[in-house]
């Protein structure tokens, strides 16, 4: 009998198990044609200087809306992406359309986009980057790469000379998401950090938890000490800006500034001097 009851239960997860790959090679499918079709976009979310509010940048973000399901979250599809070998062709496609609109926007405003770690696996990252740059005519120095902790885990070596050489040649680098991960220290003394973006769970609870504040005041005063800008993401309240302000944080990005745009609906954010103002007068 319980032998019955486990068979049973055997099937029931063959079951499930074949209803998520099927599911899964459909969506895979979908994502492969979306790229060839260009279903893709790209949007803009504003990086702000903490103190004055002035805009310094946007982060591009991929949006996928699916034809039938709707929109698709990047923390979805991105994973997808990484597993079925897509992730290089989708992270080209995104390096080259960020490039491109940054290229048109003022020269002070420089645009940050996220990296896989999936991507570092490539011998010709580097190269492609570069490459990227020379086409659109955006200076390296307006190009900001993101990465987060576990690409640091993988291939320590390999990773870093791949960062070095995009660092001569003046593209910046971002530590994303930190605190989150496998967050050594020394790390941020081995790698050509230029900012260190500190992951929205510990903003979103830094009035609720006097834990979280505390991070945040630690790696504001890291930041310091070693040279790197600190950005604070995730800010969504008024009160969670003047703690920071209050903190000497560098820069923000978050809701209350402005959340991820179409290249379309820039215009007004690329014109105006200060994000945090106009967003506390509204
Ligand atoms: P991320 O790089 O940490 O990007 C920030 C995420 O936080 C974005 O989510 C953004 O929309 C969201 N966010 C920004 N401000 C706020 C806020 O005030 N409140 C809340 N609740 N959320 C906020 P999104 O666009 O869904 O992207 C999720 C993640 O997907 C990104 O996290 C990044 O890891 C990945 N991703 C997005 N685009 C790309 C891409 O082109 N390539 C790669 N490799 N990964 C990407
Ligand atoms: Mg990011
Ligand atoms: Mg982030
Ligand atoms: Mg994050």
């Amino acid at each position: 009998r319980a032998k019955e009851a486990g068979r049973g239960t055997f099937r029931f997860f063959e079951a499930e198990m074949d209803v998520r790959l099927q599911e899964r090679r459909l969506l895979e499918r979908d994502l492969r044609q979306a790229l060839a079709e260009e279903q893709l976009r790209v949007h803009y979310q504003p990086l702000a200087d903490c103190g004055g509010g002035k805009i310094v940048g946007f982060e591009a973000l991929v949006r996928w809306t699916h034809p039938v399901r709707g929109p698709i979250s990047p923390v979805q599809f991105i994973p997808l992406a990484e597993e079925c070998g897509l992730i290089m062709p989708l992270g080209a496609w995104v390096m080259r359309r960020a490039c491109t609109d940054a290229a048109t926007w003022p020269d002070d405003k420089l645009v940050a986009v996220n990296l896989s770690p999936a991507q570092f696996r490539h011998a010709d990252l580097a190269k492609e980057i570069l490459a990227v740059l020379k086409e659109t005519g955006l200076p390296a120095n307006r190009l900001e790469l993101e990465v987060t902790e576990s690409l640091l885990i993988d291939d320590p070596d390999r990773v870093l000379a791949t960062l070095q050489v995009l660092k001569e040649a003046g593209v910046r680098i971002s530590l994303d998401d930190f605190g989150t991960g496998y967050s050594s220290l020394s790390y941020l003394q081995r790698f050509p950090f230029d900012k260190i973006k500190i992951d929205r769970s510990f903003v979103s609870q830094m009035e609720k938890n006097a834990d979280s504040m505390s991070i945040i005041r630690a790696v504001i005063a890291l930041g310091k000490s070693l040279r790197i800008k600190v950005t604070a993401e995730g800010v969504e309240s008024a009160s969670q800006l003047n703690l920071l302000q209050q903190e000497n944080c560098d820069l923000v990005q978050g809701y209350l500034l402005g959340k991820p745009m179409a290249k379309e609906d820039l215009g007004k954010m690329l014109s105006i001097a200060s994000a945090t103002h106009e967003a506390a007068a509204s």
